[in-house]
């Protein structure tokens, strides 16, 4: 039985949404689900509630999606993950997916690091282990001269965008609506849909530069000068000739191949690899943001298995693959040659950019992820062979699953392997506004409670970041729990489809 909202109106607004989530709190069902949640985890809950009197960081904030029933993780290996009250979970999280190349706490890497450890310098110093590493990186992604080493994705993005500014002296970026680059104050405008609330919130209109109006999703962060940004439509018509029309005052362009919140490889590279094209023919430097992507198409990340010409990358996510943090910015020496002592001090004042930060690329995180990037290389094509073969598992289970019961059960996403689970009509959807529109907020919310009870981890979407981390009986039992779950919702007379919103202020 699929079903669709009693109170449907033409657009998901956020009052059918909040009249759904009051309709549905009040059930029996759901009240037993939480019940037994708190239940299972009562030294986690008493443990967070205190650490939250104290302790405002949050592991996520999504507006939507405030984790619900936060876990203290007590260890961690391959692919599971037990808690403080002795709880065991299949982690689907793999700690933003960082974790997702061979799993927690790879033996070959703890190692290397444990090794390393004993004879620490930490940050701040030259290390052997950074010539390997570039070596190595270099095999992967020879089309990166040069590289730099920072904490994270948001830190490659941030200084990517600094060199660009610095090589071409302008300071205009672009980015694309719904692309998601971190959490600087560029990167968070018009960002992931979620951030912003969409669907149940309209999405913005038009800007009086002919892109996006610029809209900040966080508190706190300033409306971008129109000097500074320029939010590009996901149409590649419109955003060519957007591009075009400010080519004299871009700094930049900034893109991700595909995204998770627009997964659709089959849109998203055709539009990305015209306007990097493009970007070459003006002159204007292209900065392929590969935090996801990176190391999860091939070791070369999606810029080399799409042949998409960037100037700068950022990698991110799993390059250390134990969780420590390190990001890196790779590209053309000419650029990163901007943030390069000439070894004249005196001669680089006023000449020169720095994204140099105390901890960036500190030789913990270099060992870790040395030997983290080796075992992938030793692994070589085979390890991509077995991710794809699983993730293939996984789709056949849920064709068949919905060819069964016509719940429009998904597992949408990209590369080996980065995704999520969702209801939703539609095999793909060529617009962004439309895939946002058609996602179902409180499934996601829902389902990631259900795999809890099943005992499966996901934080607050149910995502899947998978590759060696999981094996094929781990994916399979990850198919039984999330089709179980569905099944359950099912019964309840769940609304998979929301009502088409769409709803937008153009
Ligand atoms: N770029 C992309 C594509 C991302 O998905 C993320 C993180 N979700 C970032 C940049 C920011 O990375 P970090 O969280 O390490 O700052």
């Amino acid at each position: 039985m699929t079903t669709t909202v009693k109170s449907a109106t033409s657009d998901t607004s956020a009052a059918s949404v909040e009249s759904l989530v009051a309709e549905m709190l009040g059930q029996p069902w759901l009240i037993e689900l939480f019940t037994e949640l708190s239940e299972r985890q009562e030294k986690s809950s008493a443990a967070t509630a205190r650490l939250r009197e104290v302790d405002a960081s949050n592991h996520v904030f999504w507006p939507f999606h405030a984790p619900q029933f936060p876990l203290v993780a007590t260890g961690a290996h391959g692919s599971r993950l037990t808690d403080a009250d002795g709880n065991e979970y299949l982690d689907c999280h793999l700690g933003f997916g960082a974790q997702a190349l061979h799993g927690h706490s790879p033996e070959p890497v703890v190692e290397f690091v444990r090794e390393q450890l004993a004879a620490t310098t930490g940050n701040g110093y030259c290390h052997p282990v950074e010539t390997k590493l570039v070596e190595l990186l270099r095999e992967f992604v020879p089309h990166c001269e040069k590289f730099a080493f920072l904490n994270s994705g948001t830190d490659a993005t941030a200084a990517a965008i600094r060199i660009a500014r610095a090589h071409t002296g302008r300071r205009m970026v672009a980015k694309f609506e719904g692309a998601l680059h971190g959490v600087h104050d560029l990167g968070m405008h018009n960002t992931a849909f979620w951030y912003h609330g969409h669907p149940a919130a309209p999405f913005p209109g038009g800007a009086e530069d002919g892109g996006v109006e610029r809209r900040p999703a966080l508190t706190g962060i300033p409306v971008a000068d129109p000097r500074d940004l320029l939010v590009l439509p996901n149409d590649p018509a419109r955003a060519l000739a957007l591009i075009e029309r400010h080519k004299d005052q871009l700094a930049c362009v900034l893109g991700e191949a595909v995204s998770s919140s627009f997964p659709y490889e089959e849109h998203t590279v055709p539009l990305i690899r015209s306007v990097a094209e493009s970007c070459r023919g003006l002159r204007i430097p292209f900065i392929l943001d590969e935090v996801l992507t990176g190391f999860r198409y091939g070791p070369g990340g999606a810029a080399r298995h799409f042949g998409i010409p960037a100037d700068l990358c950022c990698y991110g996510k799993v390059i250390t693959g134990l969780g420590l943090p390190l990001s890196a910015v790779g590209g053309r020496a000419e650029l990163l040659d901007h943030m390069q002592t000439s070894g004249l001090p005196l001669t680089d004042i006023g000449r020169k950019t720095c994204v140099q930060t105390t901890h960036a690329g500190n030789h913990l995180s270099l060992c870790a992820s040395y030997a983290s990037l080796k075992l992938l290389h030793e692994q070589g094509e085979t390890y991509y062979e077995e991710t794809r073969a699983k993730v293939a598992l996984i789709q056949r289970r849920l064709s068949a699953f919905r060819a069964e019961t016509a719940i429009p059960l998904r597992l949408v996403g990209f590369g080996d392997f980065i995704g999520s689970f969702a209801f939703l009509e539609k095999e793909s959807y060529a617009d962004y506004r439309e895939f946002a529109a058609a996602t179902n907020p409180i499934a996601f919310f829902l389902l990631t409670l259900m795999l809890r009870k099943r005992g499966f981890y996901t934080l607050s979407l149910p995502m899947l970041f998978t590759g060696g981390a999981h094996s094929v009986a781990d994916l399979e039992a990850v198919c039984d729990a999330v089709t179980d779950s569905a099944r359950e919702l099912d019964g309840h007379g769940f609304p998979f489809v929301l009502p088409t919103a769409g709803g937008d202020e153009t």
